[in-house]
């Protein structure tokens, strides 16, 4: 073993260890709200209420029977939208999706054969490193976190632990562990990465999905839905990444008014993003993953575009060219590590901890 190698070995099981020994609970915020929605709420006033607050996403509660009914979020709106694009008019998809009931959801998630979000749930009261399993174990994403009333039984959402609370938990409070984190991204093997050759003709950028500024917006709501994925990279002809559109980009423009709007190119639909739009983050596979964490720490970002670097270039790439996509839960994945893997639980380095 390379001594370089083991010592970001030994800052990976050590943030593991943090993770053991910390619960749900540690990496709440001292103070938050939790928006709940009512499953017999329409998608309107739910996106509305979205929008309002800045959430992407809420847990569901069912009055009729007092109980949790799983999470709202941006895909389910995606696929709503696909399915009356499949089926129907403009004039009647704008009409009909926002009379529509949260509690009718799963019926459109059936009928397009899409698989309907996990109704996984974690008490708080258990460790980070089996909540951060479950979120990978299960695509969830987020995971809501539920106790029971002692005195008459209920549920009781508490929070929900987010892919990036998470993250940003460790890279605030493991600060030396994240300096040791030294290895490349691509070594890592963290992310989602373009093949060469691609193995697919029709695409050169297998297996990433990806659009060109003149691609509609419902093209690409389609490869959300199909993929189950919050964003695709926006290259010109030579793959040099130029944008990144994401499903949060089809919510605004849906509650601008239109349905009619996703049938823009996506050089008009870039012109209507909210000008706080934070930008899309680049990184070249030579970063490290503490450099990568380091930011998670600054910034609230989401993905980040890998790109040809200055490495690439010198043999023969073309600078800024695409070369894969890097999300949360890839990260996320790398440091839970295989599901199954069982190490001895060391001491906790830190006895007091800062939440994000
Ligand atoms: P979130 O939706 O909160 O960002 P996430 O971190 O899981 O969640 P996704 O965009 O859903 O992000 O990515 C899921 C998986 O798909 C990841 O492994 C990622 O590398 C891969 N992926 C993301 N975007 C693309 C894309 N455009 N083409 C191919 N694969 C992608």
């Amino acid at each position: 073993h390379h001594p370089a190698h083991d010592l970001h070995e030994h800052g990976v099981a050590a943030i593991r260890n943090f993770l053991r020994c910390h619960t749900c609970y540690d990496a709440f915020p001292v103070s938050f709200r939790l928006i709940v929605l009512d499953t017999k709420l329409t998608v309107k006033k739910a996106l509305q209420c979205f929008l309002l607050n800045g959430v992407v996403s809420a847990p569901l509660w069912n009055s009729q029977t007092s109980s949790f009914a799983g999470m709202l979020t941006v895909l389910d709106i995606i696929h709503l939208i696909q399915y009356y694009y499949r089926t129907t008019d403009f004039e009647r998809a704008a009409t009909e999706v926002e009379t529509f009931r949260l509690e009718s959801l799963r019926a459109i998630e059936r009928h397009l054969g899409v698989a309907p979000p996990p109704l996984t749930q974690e008490h708080p009261s258990n460790s980070l490193f089996d909540a951060a399993k479950l979120i990978i174990q299960t695509h969830a994403r987020r995971l809501p976190l539920l106790d029971s009333d002692s005195e008459t039984g209920q549920q009781v959402v508490i929070s929900v632990l987010t892919q990036y609370r998470l993250l940003k938990f460790i890279s605030i409070n493991c600060h030396k562990e994240i300096q040791q984190l030294h290895l490349s991204l691509k070594r890592l093997r963290i992310g989602t990465y373009v093949m060469s050759p691609s193995p697919d003709p029709s695409n050169p950028y297998f297996p990433l999905a990806t659009a060109k500024m003149d691609t509609s917006v419902f093209d690409i709501v389609h490869i959300f839905s199909e993929r189950s994925i919050s964003a695709v990279p926006i290259i010109d002809e030579d793959g040099v990444v130029l944008n990144m559109y994401e499903t949060v980009d089809v919510i605004t423009l849906v509650r601008l008014g239109a349905y009619q709007n996703l049938d823009l190119k996506i050089r008009e639909a870039l012109t209507q993003r909210s000008s706080d739009f934070p930008g899309v983050v680049i990184c070249t596979a030579s970063d490290s993953l503490g450099t990568l964490l380091q930011l998670i720490k600054k910034r609230r970002v989401h993905r980040l575009v890998v790109v040809e670097g200055e490495e690439e270039e010198k043999r023969g790439g073309k600078k800024g060219r695409l070369l894969g996509i890097i999300t949360l839960s890839d990260v996320l994945r790398y440091i839970v590590g295989h599901a199954d893997i069982s190490e001895p639980r060391m001491k906790p380095s830190t006895a007091s901890t800062e939440a994000p």
